[in-house]
């Protein structure tokens, strides 16, 4: 069974995602974290993210590893721990950036595809369109503006104090205006998506639609 989850940033995905994939026996995969592990070898390897040949010749060449259970993913970059680092604001908006580029869309498809086919959770924001268009359920999950950038703002400042809300509301939307503008698989709802807007629900609310949708299916 392939379950695709798109949606905004703040939007529960990773969180439901995990709970989904941990109730269902399948693999997680958070498409996002590939993203942010291509931006970060990219400002390792000092690359002006202008030059999209350069950094899609990257992109195919790195490797890049998910590893662990749902709970405690770990994303590897050449065989290297970057779970926490790839976590960082510089390399959250780089990975906004690095992502527009079709030369690294169509190394990391590749790649999510290979991981996923034998059954998955995927998140991202192309997973019902591009990446697993004959997914078995699809989600679209999203909540307000000012909802998504309250539970970021919450995250955030668990590791850096000096962030504001605002400045977390203003690189949100920045971030989903570059998301759902872009040429290539911009974030949008599948024909076929069940959207669900978690504005008003708890987590296990949002979870329990979810199951509902599942067991229907089987
Ligand atoms: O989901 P997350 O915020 O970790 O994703 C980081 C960035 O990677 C997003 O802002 C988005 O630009 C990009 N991304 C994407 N396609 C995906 C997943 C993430 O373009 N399937």
């Amino acid at each position: 069974m392939i379950i695709a989850i798109d949606g905004p940033s703040g939007s529960g995905k990773s969180t439901l995602g995990r709970m989904l994939a941990r109730e269902l026996h399948l693999l997680y995969i958070d498409t996002g974290s590939m993203y942010r592990a291509v931006a970060l070898a990219v400002m390792e390897a000092h690359l002006d993210p202008a030059d999209t040949e350069a950094v899609a010749a990257l992109a195919a060449r790195i490797d890049i590893d998910l590893e662990g259970d749902p709970d405690s993913l770990k994303v590897l970059l050449e065989n290297r721990d970057v779970t926490e680092e790839i976590r960082t604001e510089g390399v959250t908006a780089m990975s906004s950036v690095v992502s527009t580029n079709p030369g690294v869309r169509r190394a990391m498809v590749e790649r999510q595809r290979q991981m996923g086919q034998r059954g998955a959770v995927l998140n991202g924001r192309d997973i019902g369109t591009v990446v697993f268009p004959e997914a078995d359920i699809k989600f679209f999950l999203t909540a307000s503006p000012k909802e998504r950038a309250e539970r970021r703002f919450h995250e955030d400042r668990l590791t850096n104090t000096n962030v504001s809300f605002e400045q977390t509301l203003t690189e949100m939307t920045e971030r989903d205006r570059r998301d759902s503008t872009r040429a290539d698989s911009p974030l949008k709802v599948a024909e076929d998506a069940i959207v669900i807007d978690s504005s008003a629900l708890s987590i296990e609310q949002v979870l329990a639609r979810m199951m509902e949708h599942v067991h229907r299916h089987h």
